[in-house]
């Protein structure tokens, strides 16, 4: 997806997407996860036995687009994840990852953590 049309679907949507919506919980998704600034619940299209999201309340874009003020709660997601990790019983280790743009594979333009585990992991990646 180039640049320009992720940019254009997210303006469409007032600046929305799916995830934004069930980080207000307009639509009904079972959370593994939420506090006051985020939430996690499992990939719909899980690419390993545990896959979960854990995604902001606050609408950021895509990694690139963080800004300075945005640290703490990046620390946050980073622990939430860790959590949610330990939650799931991923005691043998598990990788996150975060998609950034067309080339980084990022297809839901509201900044996420995949929390992935539950087998070995290949590297690098595709
Ligand atoms: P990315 O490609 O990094 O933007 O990741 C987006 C992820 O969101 C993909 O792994 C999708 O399978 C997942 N996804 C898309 N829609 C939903 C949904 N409604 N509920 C849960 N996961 C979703």
């Amino acid at each position: 997806m180039a640049d320009e049309t992720a940019r254009a679907q997210v303006a469409q949507a007032g600046g929305d997407t799916i995830f934004g919506k069930i980080a207000r919980k307009e639509i009904d998704v079972k959370l593994i996860h939420e506090d006051d600034q985020c939430v996690a619940f499992s990939d719909i299209a899980p690419q390993a036995p545990t896959h979960i999201l854990v995604v902001p309340k606050k609408p950021i874009v895509r990694m690139s687009e963080v800004e300075d003020s945005d640290a703490a709660l990046l620390g946050h997601l980073m622990v939430t994840a860790k959590k949610v990790a330990k939650d799931a019983g991923l005691t043998n280790g598990y990788r996150i990852v975060v998609n950034d743009g067309p080339d980084g594979g990022q297809s839901v333009y509201h900044l996420h953590i995949h929390v992935l585990g539950g087998r070995g992991l290949g590297w690098p990646p595709g």
